[in-house]
């Protein structure tokens, strides 16, 4: 089986290349990824000495080479996006021209080569907040930021393939990820490497915003099964066992980074920050066996073990040009 990976080296997607190559019956990964900010070729370690991977620096907006690259590819997996909600308030138009431009070029390359199965990697936030009760995947969509608004049209993009033209295209939607080598901006790692360098954290509001934790590698495992497994036209919710308020995510991280409340300060809420997401994840545990199988506890430790032993590998990028002025919460 070929796969071609859209954004590979970014978070998820290195995560989710490396453990492809574990997939016996992978015989080729092709990773294509246009190295923005977040993406980063050292994400994908040792998948380059694998010679069933090949990687290719270039955008999903270049139709010419998309189309190329898309030829003798059974499975597609679209993870490339602009992915950090704080940045799509301060400018929506990258995410509008990635997000969603960039899986129309995808989709329509993926049915002229008639593509067995597109796996389109989509977020909970595409169904906005919830004071109480789970979304399913019959939910409507009602997104709030920028971001998710921009993921929600590109899932609609990519189902309406399936519909128009057949193309077996699947949508995973899953909770917020965490583990090692995730771009210092979203919540778990901005904390962890403020706090292992003794530096204040900022929490939204009271920290009562609502969500769920899901490890990088369940996420994983739940999109292979989807990639392997998945009925063409359907969307799959995939989370972890894990929900917390924000203030309780705070106090682990102080815990696994060995730091003192001292360091929180609690700050006005931002805008539009949706107080809950929650999903429902029967489909995809009843129909292809998916379980999230990662502690909470032991992973946020090991994952703020991995930031304490690779220091070289996010200190730079705090001092970037591309980095946040300000602390960004969630
Ligand atoms: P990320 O920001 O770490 O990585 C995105 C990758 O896409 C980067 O490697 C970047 O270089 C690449 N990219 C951006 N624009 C591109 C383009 N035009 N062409 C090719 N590559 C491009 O993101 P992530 O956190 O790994 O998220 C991956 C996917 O999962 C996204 O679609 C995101 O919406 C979705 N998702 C993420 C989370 C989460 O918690 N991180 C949760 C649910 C869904």
């Amino acid at each position: 089986m070929n796969v071609l990976v859209t954004g590979g080296a970014g978070f998820i997607g290195s995560h989710f290349v490396k453990s492809l190559l574990l997939d016996d019956d992978i015989d080729h990964v092709t990773v294509l990824d246009a190295l923005t900010y977040a993406g980063h070729v050292e994400n994908l370690g040792e998948a380059f000495l694998d010679p069933r991977m090949t990687f290719v620096h270039g955008s999903i907006l270049d139709a010419a080479l998309v189309d190329q690259l898309m030829a003798g590819h059974s499975r597609v997996v679209h993870f490339a996006a602009e992915s950090h909600v704080d940045r799509s308030l301060l400018d929506g138009q990258p995410f509008v021209a990635t997000n969603v431009a960039g899986t129309q070029v995808l989709v329509d390359a993926a049915v002229r080569h008639q593509v067995e199965r597109f796996v389109h990697v989509s977020t909970d936030e595409v169904y906005g907040p919830l004071l109480e009760g789970v979304a399913t995947e019959d939910s409507p969509l009602l997104p709030t930021v920028p971001y998710a608004a921009s993921k929600a049209a590109s899932d609609l993009i990519a189902l309406s393939a399936f519909r128009t033209y057949g193309l077996g295209v699947c949508v995973t939607r899953s909770s917020n990820n965490f583990g090692p080598a995730q771009y210092p901006e979203k919540i778990i790692p901005l904390f962890v490497t403020r706090l292992l360098r003794g530096e204040p954290v900022t929490v939204h509001g009271q920290g009562e915003h609502v969500r769920n934790w899901l490890h990088v590698a369940d996420n994983c495992r739940g999109i292979s099964a989807v990639m392997h497994d998945g009925v063409p036209g359907e969307i799959y919710n995939i989370a972890g066992g894990s929900d917390l308020t924000n203030a309780q995510l705070t106090e682990m991280l102080l815990e696994v980074c060995g730091a003192g409340p001292e360091l929180v300060t609690y700050v006005p809420d931002r805008r539009a920050n949706d107080l809950r997401y929650a999903m429902d994840w029967t489909k995809i545990a009843t129909r292809l066996g998916y379980r999230p199988e990662r502690d909470l506890r032991e992973e946020l430790a090991a994952t703020a073990a991995w930031y304490r032993r690779n220091p070289e590998r996010w200190a730079p990028l705090l001092q970037s040009p591309h980095a946040l002025p300000v602390p960004a919460g969630v």
